[in-house]
C-alpha cells in the first residue's frame, strides 16, 4: 500500500467510465475492487472495523439492489449478523412494501419483505454509490415503515455535488462513506 491512505488505495481501485450508461454520466465503476483479493478485504474490513464496536453494531444489515447485496451480505457476514435485500420492484416473492423514486437516470420502484425487519431492529444500510440519495432514501423509509430504525447509511462511493447525502443527513440519516468523486 506504500504510503496510501486506506481511502486512497480504495479510489485508486474505483474506474470511472465516462458517458455510462447515458451521455453525461461519469460511472463510478467499483468492481476492479472486489477483483483483487487484497483490496476485497480492506473494502470490507473498512466498514467491520467501524460496525464491530458494540456502540456502533447493527441488528441486521439491509442491502440496496444490486451492489449493495454484494458489499451487504460479506459485512453482516463479517459482523455475524443478518442480511435483508431491498430489490427493484416483482423480483420478491413473499408480501412486500414499496416506494417509488426519482434515479439519477430515469425511475425505479423498490421492495422489501414486509418480515425483513422487526419494529427497533437497528439497521445498517448499504449501496455501492451515493448520488442523487434517492435510492438510499427510498431504502430508509421503507425499513422505517416497518418500524425499524435506520441507524446509518454506509457506501463506498460518495458524489457530494449532487447533494444526495447532504439531503440523507438532513433527512436524519448519519452517513459513512469511504471516497467523494468531485466533478460530475
Ligand atoms: P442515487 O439514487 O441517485 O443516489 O443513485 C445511487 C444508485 O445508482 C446506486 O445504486 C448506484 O449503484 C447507482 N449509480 C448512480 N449514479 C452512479 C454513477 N455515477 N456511477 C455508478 N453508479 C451510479
Amino acid at each position: 500500500m506504500q504510503n496510501l491512505t486506506i481511502n486512497q488505495y480504495l479510489r485508486a481501485h474505483i474506474r470511472t467510465v465516462p458517458d455510462w450508461p447515458t451521455p453525461g454520466i461519469q460511472f463510478r465503476d467499483i468492481t476492479p475492487l472486489l477483483q483483487d483479493a487484497k483490496v476485497f478485504r480492506v473494502l470490507i474490513d473498512a466498514f467491520v472495523h467501524r460496525y464491530m464496536d458494540a456502540d456502533r453494531r447493527p441488528d441486521v444489515v439491509a442491502g440496496l439492489d444490486a451492489r449493495g447485496f454484494i458489499l451487504g451480505a460479506v459485512v453482516a457476514y463479517e459482523l455475524n449478523i443478518g442480511f435483508v435485500p431491498i430489490r427493484k420492484k416483482g423480483k420478491l416473492p413473499f408480501t412486500t412494501v414499496e416506494e417509488t423514486y426519482e434515479l439519477e437516470y430515469g425511475s425505479a420502484t423498490v421492495e422489501l419483505h414486509t418480515d425483513a425487519v422487526k419494529k427497533g431492529d437497528k439497521v445498517l444500510l448499504i449501496d455501492d454509490l451515493i448520488a442523487t440519495g434517492g435510492t438510499m432514501m427510498a431504502g430508509k423509509k421503507l425499513l422505517e415503515r416497518l418500524g425499524a430504525h435506520v441507524m446509518e447509511g454506509a457506501a463506498i462511493v460518495d458524489l457530494p455535488e449532487l447533494g444526495g447525502s447532504e439531503k440523507l443527513r438532513e433527512a436524519g440519516l448519519p452517513l459513512f462513506t469511504l471516497v467523494d468523486f468531485a466533478g460530475h
